[in-house]
């Protein structure tokens, strides 16, 4: 858990009706909080810990467009445009930078891939250009790095998750959204074949409509209800320095390294070449929707069987809502940082650009990822559940589209025309 997160004051309070009830206190929830109650609909927000303790506040803070699948890249052109809006919008800072971002290519192939997002994109107004050596020596000056290109993303940026979503929530608590931490879901209310309301750990709230963003809860919590979401979890290690001189204010991927600025002088980095993927039982549940993925991505994961798979196999898959839910044994996902991973990082981005060589760490975490099989999310109406909209599933890369995320689905629960056409993110296409 990074020690940088802002807390929240929020309410006790449980009411005992309200038109929404948003399960699930991360980036995603709350900015959806914060559009319905800009729009003066009645919202309760249920965050089983606390607001942002889980993937948004342990992310690595970037805000990209650069490879995103094509359909993808609508939904984080908007998200850029709210960003850019959210300081004037909410009365606060959220550390967003328009920065851009960078990935750097060793091989031919690599390259490759990056020339072919760029052609799959060449239609969406985008300022994403291919880069030369040169071109790199530039930008990030100082390195030793000797690379076959790479690509570059001048209006993509960067926010801090510890900051940014507590910020946010704070915002939706002034604008009328109530937002309640400590308070797990249990389950949904039916009546009439549609939801009616919540089960809490407290007690019952009476609603129209429930948005569950769940983040890597969603699974179990739709398997309980009979909806079966296919996710798979990642592991990724994190590291922040203390404050140090770096190459530059863009935020940079190489092969096996990544870092960017953090506001307070230091800088995040990971080892971009490698996740740890804990198996689960749900690997031999849905693992064969993945296997496209595993024949590209392999060598990127570290798969590994041990106390993750028998601590997974403890919690509940079915319960009914009088008896404790998996979400109150866990209230906050904290994996334990691979110390060899970010040590590997921390290497490796020395000997491309050797002033990161004396860089101390001042503080590591980790973050668990829910992945689909095609590694977008979801964000639709569950037709099997009427008045249940989802929006989770975000494959590592939802904390930059979160507010554009957000307005989506408080637009699919108000009913309204939506900030950008959500085919892409149905539930029947998984
Ligand atoms: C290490 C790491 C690096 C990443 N880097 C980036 C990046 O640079 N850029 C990027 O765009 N994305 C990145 N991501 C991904 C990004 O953080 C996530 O996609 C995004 O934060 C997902 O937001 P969310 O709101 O869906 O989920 P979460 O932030 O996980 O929030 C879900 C919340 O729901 C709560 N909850 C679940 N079930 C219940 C229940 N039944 N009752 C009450 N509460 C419940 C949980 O406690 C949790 O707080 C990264 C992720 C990690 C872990």
């Amino acid at each position: 858990m990074t020690k940088m997160l802002e807390s929240v004051i929020s309410s006790n309070e449980l009411p005992e009706s309200t038109e929404v009830v948003i399960i699930g206190g991360g980036i995603v929830g709350v900015t959806a909080a914060l559009a319905l109650a800009e729009r003066n609909i009645p919202v309760v927000l249920l965050e089983k810990g606390h607001i942002a303790g889980e993937q948004s506040s342990r992310n690595l803070g970037w805000i990209r467009k650069t490879s995103r699948h094509a359909a993808d890249v609508p939904l984080a052109q908007a998200a850029d445009r709210l960003w850019a809006e959210i300081p004037q919008r909410i009365g606060r800072e959220v550390g967003y930078r328009q920065a851009g971002i960078m990935f750097l290519a060793k091989t031919q192939e690599q390259l490759a891939m990056h020339e072919s997002w760029h052609q799959s994109v060449a239609d969406l107004q985008l300022d994403s250009r291919l880069l030369s050596q040169a071109d790199i020596d530039r930008l990030v000056p100082g390195g030793r790095g000797n690379w076959a290109g790479g690509i570059y993303t001048p209006s993509d940026g960067r926010a801090e998750p510890a900051i940014a979503v507590p910020a946010m929530a704070a915002a939706a608590i002034e604008k009328g959204a109530r937002l309640i931490q400590q308070c797990a879901v249990r389950s949904l209310s039916m009546a009439a074949g549609k939801v009616s309301g919540v089960v809490t750990e407290r007690g019952e709230i009476r609603c129209q409509q429930v948005l569950l963003a769940g983040g890597a809860w969603s699974r179990r919590f739709l398997g309980n209800l009979g909806v079966a979401l296919p996710t798979l979890p990642l592991i990724c290690s994190v590291l922040r320095t203390k404050p140090m001189d770096g190459p530059t204010d863009i935020a940079v991927g190489g092969p096996d390294f990544s870092f960017r600025k953090h506001q307070h002088g230091g800088f995040i980095i990971t080892q971009r070449g490698k996740l740890d993927a804990p198996i689960t039982l749900d690997h031999l549940l849905v693992g064969w929707r993945y296997l496209d993925q595993l024949k590209t991505q392999r060598s990127f994961l570290n798969i590994g069987f041990g106390k993750h798979f028998f601590r997974d196999l403890a919690l509940a898959r079915r319960w009914q809502p009088s008896s404790q839910s998996p979400f109150e044994q866990i209230r906050t996902m904290d994996p334990q940082p691979n110390p060899q991973l970010n040590q590997d990082a921390l290497n490796n981005l020395s000997a491309a650009w050797p002033a990161f060589a004396n860089a101390s760490i001042e503080e590591a975490w980790a973050g668990l990822i829910d992945v689909t099989p095609d590694s977008n999310p979801v964000i639709d109406q569950i037709k099997a559940i009427p008045g249940l909209t989802v929006a989770t599933g975000f494959s590592g890369h939802g904390f930059g589209t979160g507010p554009a995320a957000g307005q989506l689905a408080a637009d699919l629960v108000a009913g309204v025309s939506p900030i950008i056409d959500p085919a892409p993110y149905r539930f029947e296409r998984l």
